[in-house]
Parts: C-alpha cells; structure tokens; sequence
C-alpha cells in the first residue's frame, strides 16, 4: 500500500516512463491506460470491487471520482483505533492487494482469476 499511495508501483505508465516499449492498456478492463489512478479509482474492475464491499458493509458515502479525492476518503475513514476504521484499513489493504494480484496474473501468467466484470 505504501507504493501504491506514493504511486511507486511499476504500472505500465511508469515503465514507459523509464523507455520500456510495453502494451499500457489496462489489463483489468481493457478499457483505459494503466495508471495508478486508474487501476486504484476509475477502473470498472475496481469500481466493481468497491461497490460490492461497500454495500456488504452499508456504506453509500464512498468517492471513486479522482485519485485525490479518493485518497482524502481514505484518509478520513482510516484515522483513529475504533473498530470501523480498523476493519476499513484491512479492507483497504486486502481490495488494493487484490487488485494489484490480479493485474499480475493477467499480465505474466495469461490468467483471470477474478472477473468483477462478468455480465450475470
Ligand atoms: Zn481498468
């Protein structure tokens, strides 16, 4: 999460950045460039990810508009020691991490192992 927050993961944005020739299109949803803004916040894998937690948890106030607002979110909902920003902080970590997972299976092992945007 500490890359993720200081946007030190290696996206595709960042490895072209540094002269790699690589394909950028986002592998969760082909459908954007591989950034950490949008793999994190606008991606519709993630945002399918998120609506499915939160309405599990009952919560309606979450933003997934902007990075910086999202981050602000974050903030806000993980400060102090009770229990809800507790299990928000985990929650956060295991979305995140999950997400970040998956990105990697597409990309090295050709596989999906979660699909958010199946049509049901
Ligand atoms: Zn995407």
């Amino acid at each position: 999460m500490w890359l993720q927050l200081q946007n030190k993961l290696p996206t595709s944005d960042r490895l072209a950045s540094w002269g790699m020739d690589i394909n950028q299109q986002c592998k969760l949803c082909q459908n954007g460039l591989e950034t950490r803004d949008h793999m994190f916040v606008c991606c519709e894998f993630t945002i399918a990810i998120w609506r499915k937690l939160m309405a599990w948890i009952k919560w309606t106030d979450y933003t997934l508009d902007a990075w910086d607002t999202h981050l602000k979110w974050i903030i806000e909902k993980a400060r102090g020691n009770n229990l809800t920003a507790q299990l928000f902080r985990l929650m956060y970590a295991e979305c995140s991490h999950a997400v970040w997972i998956e990105r990697n299976h597409r990309i090295f092992e050709d596989v999906e192992i979660l699909n958010t945007l199946q049509k049901r």
